[in-house]
């Protein structure tokens, strides 16, 4: 079989594969086209937005369905300002939007790539807020039935980079999302590298701006490097495992969960690990944070990505007896692949 479309500028991680076709939707209607029309050939269809979670790993048989669904309408009330997003704006320039508009709530979210569409799917976050915070509901096309569907936040079950649509990947389709920003602002400054801040005197666009800036301090920019942010979930494990592991590692830094459950920082167990800037072939964990894999001069595979993201699970697993989760989802010939498939 014959692959023509290239796919290194449509993921973040600049791997070079091919797909057998791809299609940008800017409707609804064309979007259910395009995917019936691979369906009745019974090819795969993988869903993108700006491909900044995902690890190719071999060229794709099937159809990429580029979801460009456009649009930000804005009404408010006396309480809340209320946003109707497409899926296919950027997320980030939303947020510089709000912004310039003087609507505060997504400040602590600047900077995360990737299109709207798909921050409910792992329910993003950053510095102390997540999307279930100022999610209303996420409108989606139902593939089986073809028909469209309003979720409710309560109905999208999120956690902690995850909600009901992860696993429903070839069922929903993300159209449309809705956001409520309280006009009763209150700053979350309760993360590192925000806590110093004065909340009686500071306003969201100075917020804004601090997470820009430690961001790009921290994290690579991937039209330089390629990255898909944090490679692992921060593992979340019960007390009774913590109180094991804080007696050899005191240090060790924590959070606590509403459930009572202990998170951890991955970023922390891989670096204590002595894995930060370990070079693999030509992937490599970024020197600045050990979270982020990198593939440093845009010319590694995806299955050199994966080895080295397997060799820092089994160290982390050897040493801590702790079994990290990938958070960036590993995209095969055909579709996702079961990430147990690879690190067992
Ligand atoms: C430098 C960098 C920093 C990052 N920082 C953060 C961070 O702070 N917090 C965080 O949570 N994430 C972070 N990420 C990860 C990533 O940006 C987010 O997960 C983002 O939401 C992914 O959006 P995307 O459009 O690129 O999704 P894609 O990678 O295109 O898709 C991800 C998955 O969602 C599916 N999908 C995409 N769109 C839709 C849709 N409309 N309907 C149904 N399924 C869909 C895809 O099929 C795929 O399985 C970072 C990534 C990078 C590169």
């Amino acid at each position: 079989m014959k692959y023509h479309f290239r796919l290194k500028s449509l993921n973040t991680f600049s791997i070079n594969v091919f797909a057998k076709n791809i299609v940008t939707a800017h409707n609804e209607h064309t979007l259910l086209q395009f995917w019936k029309k691979a369906y009745n050939k019974g090819e795969p269809v993988l869903i993108l937005g700006g491909g900044s979670n995902i690890l190719f790993l071999e060229n794709y048989i099937g159809t990429i369905l580029l979801n460009r669904i456009k649009g930000v309408f804005i009404t408010e009330n006396k309480i809340a300002w209320r946003l109707h997003v497409g899926a296919g704006e950027r997320w980030d320039e939303l947020v510089v939007y709000t912004i310039h508009k003087n609507i505060p709530g997504l400040e602590n979210l600047a900077c995360i790539p990737g299109c709207v569409g798909a921050a409910p799917i792992q329910n993003i976050g950053a510095y102390g807020i997540e999307l279930s915070q100022i999610c209303e509901y996420v409108d989606v096309i139902d593939l089986y039935s073809e028909k469209k569907i309003r979720f409710t936040c309560a109905e999208c079950d999120f956690k902690y980079r995850n909600s009901i649509f992860r696993d429903c990947l070839k069922r929903y389709v993300v159209v449309f999302v809705g956001l409520r920003l309280l006009k009763n602002w209150k700053p979350i400054l309760n993360y590192s590298g925000l806590s110093h801040l004065n909340k009686y005197h500071i306003t969201s666009r100075q917020i804004f701006n601090v997470v820009r800036r430690i961001r790009h301090k921290k994290l690579p920019d991937p039209v330089l490097v390629g990255n898909a942010g944090s490679f692992f979930k921060n593992p979340i494990i019960d007390i009774k495992m913590a109180a094991c592991l804080f007696q050899n590692y005191p240090n060790i830094p924590y959070y606590y969960q509403k459930d009572g459950r202990i998170k951890l920082s991955a970023g922390w167990l891989i670096e204590h690990c002595r894995l930060k800037g370990c070079v693999f072939g030509e992937a490599a964990i970024y020197p600045r944070q050990a979270l982020v894999l990198i593939n440093t001069r845009k010319i590694a595979t995806g299955t050199e990505i994966a080895a080295l993201a397997l060799y820092v699970y089994n160290k982390v697993a050897d040493k801590f007896k702790i079994y990290l989760q990938p958070e960036v989802r590993l995209i095969g010939s055909n579709g996702e692949i079961n990430p147990k498939k690879l690190f067992v």
